[in-house]
């Protein structure tokens, strides 16, 4: 109560400071009320009975129920008990490879001998689009309001965001050899300074540059990377300390562990997001840390690929920017955020036979506020908080699997599943409301997608 109280004193001072007289209502475009807040602000609060407001694209309140009152709003959601939280943050996925989820599941060395000649032979901008959308709807669906992406023809990409009304940051994929989208290698960097051009400033779209990985590229592209995303200030996604594999080839050639090579080139900083991090010792973790590089956690797409468990703990007890992540639609399979939250807690659990590691309020905060850290976007977006940008989920509670709830993290952890996702905001907007899809034509897709799986699994079977 005595927060509550607080958070009502210090809004008023806002909204002395706003314009209107106190006493007035402010107008609001929207207002959730009897929801139960899991705001993931800096002190962890959960208010009962509590209430949000948005105008545009921002939050403007967040308190109990006598802010309700502060407030004129055009429209009121009545959340009846749910659960009202920020919308997570997928760290790392390829969304366009929806179009390929369940081929080549369990093949050997699959990446080389499957996936980059299947993408050779059939990725062209209208697959990405589609499996880009059919992505970005499963993530939305499931709560996830801002995803990050690496990919090729990233701008098919961002039209699929927008389309769907989710945020995204999205990496065009720089690679040394031809890919779908350039015809010689690393042709990605041109593709990216165009891609990076038109999108720039985007609402909803952050351009960025994705070298695939160091040991898919060799050391001068990987400076000219670097030198890029200094000269146009934009975030960079790479693959980084994936395999055992990787490890050996940058010791073999360059004597350094792939963390420290990255260095080398200059590619360690706090615009650096890497996904994996699986093989990386205490010095590695602390040149992370140091450099403010953020790091996606991809648990169900590594133990899927018998990788390996990325030393998470370790990462977060040294004070590392750690999100989480499903990782692409033939790695993960799915792009359930909500799925990945109940396995990452369980997986370390095994991993270090102790079930009080990895508790669940740690869990909801790398899928909501930590990811937001992991791609420097904590300012924007990860938590409810006055003054972010409203990109929130209203959790349903009322599921015979979700009764009782004693604990709002564990029933967020252990309990709850993609399917509970009621109502999803972005930017203010609704995008989801009671489940249904409110900007794309969900039957539409399903089809446009179907209709492209016959050519795909052609040519998947002659590889
Ligand atoms: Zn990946």
């Amino acid at each position: 109560m005595q927060a509550r109280r607080m958070v009502g004193a210090l809004f008023l001072v806002a909204l002395a400071a706003a314009g209107p007289a106190v006493g007035e209502p402010r107008h609001a475009d929207l207002l959730i009320v009897n929801g139960h807040l899991v705001t993931m602000d800096g002190e962890f609060r959960v208010i009962e009975d509590g209430t949000v407001a948005v105008e545009g694209s921002r939050i403007v309140g967040v308190g109990g129920p006598e802010l309700a009152g502060l407030f004129a709003a055009e429209e009121t959601i009545d959340a009846g008990g749910d659960l009202v939280m920020p919308g997570m943050v997928n760290t790392h996925t390829h969304a366009s490879m929806t179009i390929f989820r369940g081929l080549g599941d369990d093949v050997p060395d699959r990446l080389r001998r499957f996936i980059f000649p299947l993408e050779a032979a059939v990725v062209d901008a209208d697959h990405v689009f589609k499996g880009a959308l059919l992505g970005a709807v499963e993530m939305v669906l499931g709560g996830a309001t801002t995803f990050v992406d690496m990919y090729y023809f990233e701008d098919a990409v961002a039209r699929a965001a927008r389309a769907v009304g989710v945020r995204a940051v999205l990496g065009e994929t720089i690679i040394g050899f031809p890919a779908p989208d350039a015809e010689i290698p690393y042709g990605g960097l041109d593709y990216a300074r165009r891609f990076i051009a038109e999108f720039a400033g985007d609402e909803l779209v952050t351009p960025a540059l994705a070298p695939h990985a160091p040991y898919t590229m060799d050391r001068e592209h990987l400076e000219l990377v670097a030198a890029a995303a200094r000269e146009l200030d934009v975030p960079v996604l790479v693959h980084l300390a994936e395999t055992r594999a990787e490890i050996e080839q940058i010791e073999r050639e360059h004597g350094l562990s792939p963390v420290e090579y990255l260095d080398a080139v200059g590619l360690l900083s706090d615009r650096l997001v890497a996904a994996h991090c699986i093989f990386v010792d205490a010095a590695d973790i602390e040149l992370l840390r140091e450099r403010g590089v953020g790091v996606s956690h991809n648990i169900v797409s590594n133990v899927k690929a018998g990788k390996g468990v990325a030393p998470v703990l370790a990462m977060r007890a040294a004070g590392l920017d750690v999100g989480l992540g499903t990782d692409g639609p033939m790695s993960g399979n799915t792009l359930d955020m909500m799925g990945l939250l109940g396995y990452t807690a369980k997986l370390h659990k095994l991993a270090q036979l102790d079930r009080s590691v990895m508790p669940a309020r740690d869990v909801v905060e790398m899928a909501t506020i930590g990811g937001a850290r992991a791609i420097d976007m904590e300012d924007r977006i990860g938590s409810l908080e006055v003054g972010k940008l409203a990109d929130l989920l209203i959790v349903d509670v009322d599921s015979v699997h979700m009764i009782p709830m004693y604990d709002v993290y564990s029933a967020l952890v252990y309990a709850a599943g993609a399917q509970d996702v009621r109502t999803v905001i972005v930017h203010g907007r609704q995008v989801v409301r009671d489940r249904e899809l409110l900007t794309v034509d969900v039957e539409r897709l399903k089809a446009d997608v179907r209709e492209l799986t016959d050519e795909i699994a052609r040519q998947a079977a002659r590889l």
